[in-house]
């Protein structure tokens, strides 16, 4: 129960569109997670799930069901507690990396920091970039650094403030093969290292096998909800292109589940 940080009961999400009529585009999902948990959400475009993250990560509420995080039913929370929550447990990282152009990859980490009224923010923000392998990098700018480094600093930003769960929505959607995969390596490492929880949306299955559990949806629903590997095989199965070869360090977290 302690283990379960996120848990989602019958989630739902419409919007007021026009005057006065409701489109429900969230019909009702229900999702655990434990701690150091890592999952990849899939699913065609429009299928909801950014709206889902926003919702777990607090930026958004939704219309119906009850969403607990860390034991806490946030629905009973006001707007600062949320805030607050916010702050306290997530990191997020994006698509487009979403960095300062004039500050340095030092400046960008310590950023959050700043908002939160830390003190030895050099000394954290150091060490947040040397664990994403960029502390040689760490006067330069963002014209500076190629796009996985840039996602490198948005995530050593996002880990600075100790998060116990990073939502990452399409973070790998500007990267290029080989440099999607370096930063999914870097995800999966923190997982194991600090106990991190992370979900991170992608459209492509080479790139989700790095999860150890893959849900997908689609219309407003989670249509499949299952580890790594069995997903991986029920779509070879079905005969679906574009599923490349793991490399052999990810087929052997798969299969171990
Ligand atoms: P995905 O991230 O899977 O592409 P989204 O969560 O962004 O999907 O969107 C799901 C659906 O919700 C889409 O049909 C989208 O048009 C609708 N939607 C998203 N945000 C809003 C909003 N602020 N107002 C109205 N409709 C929205
Ligand atoms: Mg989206």
């Amino acid at each position: 129960m302690a283990d379960e940080i996120l848990v989602l009961d019958q989630v739902r999400k419409a919007y007021n569109v026009g005057t006065s009529v409701e489109t429900e585009v969230l019909h009702g999902i229900d999702l655990v997670m434990r701690r150091g948990q890592f999952l990849a959400l899939m699913g065609p475009s429009g299928s909801g799930k950014s709206t889902l993250m926003n919702i777990i990560g607090l930026m958004d509420r939704p219309t119906g069901g009850r969403y607990h995080l860390d034991g806490i039913d946030v629905g009973k929370l006001g707007d600062d507690e949320l805030s607050r929550l916010r702050g306290r447990l997530f990191g997020f990282v994006f698509q487009s990396y979403n960095l300062v152009p004039r500050l340095t990859a030092l400046e960008q980490v310590e950023l959050p920091l700043v908002y939160q009224g830390v003190t030895n923010r050099r000394k954290r923000a150091i060490a947040a970039l040397r664990q994403v392998g960029l502390a040689e990098r760490m006067n330069h700018r963002p014209t500076q650094l190629s796009g996985g480094q840039q996602q490198r600093v948005a995530i050593a930003r996002s880990l600075v403030v100790s998060p116990r769960v990073i939502l990452a929505d399409e973070p790998t959607g500007a990267l290029d093969t080989q440099t999607s995969h370096e930063v999914m390596a870097l995800f999966a490492a923190l997982v194991d290292e600090r106990d991190i929880t992370v979900i991170f949306v992608t459209h492509e299955f080479d790139v989700a096998q790095h999860a150890r559990r893959i849900v997908r949806m689609s219309d407003g629903r989670v249509v499949e909800d299952g580890v790594t590997a069995d997903v991986v095989a029920r779509r070879l199965a079905a005969g679906v292109p574009g599923v490349m070869p793991a490399p052999a360090s990810v087929t052997g977290q798969a299969a171990a589940g």
